[in-house]
């Protein structure tokens, strides 16, 4: 049997081939995945996970896309993307259990309506819980790390395991989640807060979040922050905003983005970040590194 077959039998969610990654991106590029499967549950993943170690087929988690830059040549493997089924925010007694597929600003809102705080800082942020949880997702001083108590994973080898807070380790828009599997769930422990208070702030955060950012597609700060050192800064004083490639543009609104301004390609978006790189270098002496992660095959 070959691996289409395995899969059409083993799984029922629908398989797409060739999917168009443009439609799953923020930055609204990139080109086909040879196989995309946004999973029902947990033991399709772990068969998936099994069929693509059989027939060596390299496997790709997203969550919403939105800090990630797919390639003009697609993927070559299988993306799972944890979407719908794995929305679902539920109150425990220290806080919420929430799967992975859960919007952050949907489960900030939740937590407040719960009567709870802590991550009031995630209204607005565009991703998943997973895709936040792997990537350290943090904005006005908060962090998503710092209220995780445990993460369900399907691990490489298929196996589910919960690791706790003491296994895990988070820093600047990193964890060491990274390459230990698929993210399924997530338990977060939360303090009892005031509600007024706390939706005054996600207020406050999303008017702010309005006035700083641009509302063409993105995929928010494209480069790490230096300490004292704010990347958008550094390429703005370099001379970077506006700098045009294609249909990419680093944002004239706020310089560490990259919007794109409607025709823009992976390749326009993947030139500007190496010509704003070339700028900061010879200005300052810095190399700044990219926060976006950037997966697949150029044209
Ligand atoms: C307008 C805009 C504003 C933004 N503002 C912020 C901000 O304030 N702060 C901030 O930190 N980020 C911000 N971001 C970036 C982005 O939203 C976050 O990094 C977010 O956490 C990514 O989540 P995602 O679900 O989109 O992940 P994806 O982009 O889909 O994936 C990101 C990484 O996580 C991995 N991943 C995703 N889901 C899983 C899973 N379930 N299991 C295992 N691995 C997984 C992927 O393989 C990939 O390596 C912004 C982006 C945009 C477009």
């Amino acid at each position: 049997m070959s691996f289409e077959q395995e899969l059409e039998q083993k799984i029922k969610s629908n398989v797409k081939m060739n999917e168009p990654m443009s439609l799953h991106t923020s930055w609204q590029v990139g080109g086909p995945a040879d196989y995309f499967v946004c999973p029902d549950n947990i033991s399709e993943i772990v068969e998936i996970v099994r069929l693509s170690a059989k027939y060596n087929i390299p496997l790709y988690i997203i969550g919403n896309g939105s800090n990630l830059l797919v390639l003009d040549g697609g993927i070559r493997g299988l993306v799972i993307n944890i979407g719908q089924s794995f929305c679902y925010i539920n109150r425990i007694e220290k806080g919420l259990i929430a799967g992975a597929g859960t919007a952050m600003t949907m489960l900030a809102k939740t937590a407040v309506e719960y009567g709870l705080t802590g991550i009031e800082f995630a209204v607005g942020i565009p991703g998943s819980l997973g895709g936040a949880v792997i990537m350290n997702a943090g904005a006005f001083g908060g962090y998503i790390g710092e209220q995780v108590k445990s993460v369900k994973v399907i691990a490489p080898d298929g196996e589910v395991k919960i690791l706790s807070n003491d296994e895990l380790v988070f820093g600047y828009r990193t964890s060491s989640l990274v390459g230990k599997g698929i993210v399924i769930e997530i338990e977060l422990e939360l303090a009892i807060g005031d509600k007024e208070q706390s939706r005054s702030q996600m207020e406050h955060f999303l008017s702010e979040r309005r006035r700083r950012h641009p509302s063409l597609p993105s995929c928010g700060s494209v480069f790490r922050n230096l300490p004292g050192n704010p990347a958008g800064q550094l390429i703005e004083n370099a001379g970077g905003k506006g700098l045009r490639i294609g249909g990419a543009e680093v944002s004239t609104q706020h310089a560490n983005f990259i919007v794109n301004t409607g025709t823009a390609t992976a390749a326009d978006i993947l030139a500007t970040i190496d010509s704003v790189k070339k700028l900061v270098k010879e200005k300052y002496n810095i190399e700044l590194r990219p926060e976006v992660k950037i997966i697949g095959e150029e044209d």
